[in-house]
């Protein structure tokens, strides 16, 4: 695998990281995660204003332009072959001895991209998952697509060890979003998901789906709810960029709607399936 790190391109064994990168000390940098489909990205417009954004909101300088990025990645996608997949994209604030404060203007930040090849969860979308209710325990900057992942990541972890696909993270009963998916449910033809605020990653599938919905005349309304009215939602689905649209057929083991993924969710994967051929016609 050919790897980018600084500009540099790589084989994967190569490439090397400082033990002082403030990435893996802090947590103290930003990424992204951007779609490929039979050779082109889906939506890196979108996901590379999201990573300027988290890395202006944590005042880290990117090393680069926005452009030169874009150059970059499209060499990268194409020395590895890259048809169907990702491409995982890291920015930290660099590497010099360990303090929390941030390092004087000589240090620069470091970043690195490669590809990955993801399992598609065709099973997942076709028949729906079950989640795992968890207290959302992350910081209030959710909206940052921050290296800190350690709420995620327990989150997630616990929810596979209960025999569930993902978690549904809440703050005292108002949920928010998964640990790596944004979260939906249908109520009588209108779809509802937490505002984009703070509290959630504002995904770049979310603000398809409301795209979507928007062009569809489908109400789509951004609302906090609470875990208790799930029992009332016809249907429930999760989103992100490497699971597209994924139903959900339980929480906790309680059956949303029919059990089964409803007609609207099968709907919009049918319509989100529409938009990565419209971009690629583009
Ligand atoms: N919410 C969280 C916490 C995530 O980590 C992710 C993706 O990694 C998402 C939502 C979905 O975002 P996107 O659709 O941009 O992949």
């Amino acid at each position: 695998m050919i790897i980018l790190q600084n500009g540099v391109f790589k084989e994967r064994e190569e490439a090397y990281l400082d033990l002082d990168d403030r990435g893996c000390q802090f947590g103290d940098g930003v990424y992204e995660v951007v779609g490929v489909y039979e050779g082109a990205f889906f939506t890196l417009d979108e996901h590379l204003e999201r990573l300027e954004r988290s890395s202006r909101e944590i005042r880290l300088v990117l090393p680069l332009s926005i452009e030169e990025l874009k150059q970059s990645l499209s060499e990268l996608a194409e020395k590895n072959g890259l048809e169907n997949g990702s491409v995982y994209i890291q920015v930290t604030r660099g590497a010099c001895a360990r303090n929390h404060a941030f390092p004087d203007s000589s240090v620069r930040a470091e970043w690195l991209a490669y590809p990955m090849n993801p399992r598609k969860p065709s099973l997942e979308q076709l028949h729906g998952v079950g989640l795992k209710t968890s207290e959302d325990m992350r910081w209030l900057r959710c909206d940052i697509k921050s290296l800190n992942l350690l709420g995620n990541v327990m989150a997630k972890q616990e929810a596979l060890e209960n025999g569930c696909y993902e978690a549904l993270l809440h703050r005292n009963g108002m949920i928010t979003e998964g640990a790596s998916t944004n979260f939906y449910v249908i109520k009588d033809g209108a779809v509802y998901t937490h505002p984009a605020n703070n509290l959630i990653l504002n995904g770049i599938t979310r603000m398809k789906i409301k795209e979507i919905c928007n062009n569809e005349n489908i109400p789509f309304y951004e609302q906090p709810f609470q875990l208790g009215n799930l029992k009332e939602a016809d249907e429930a689905f999760i989103t992100s960029t490497t699971i597209e649209i994924v139903p959900v057929k339980l929480v906790d083991h309680q059956i949303i709607g029919s059990g089964v993924p409803g007609s609207l969710t099968r709907k919009l994967q049918e319509l989100f399936k529409q938009e990565i051929q419209k971009e690629k016609s583009v």
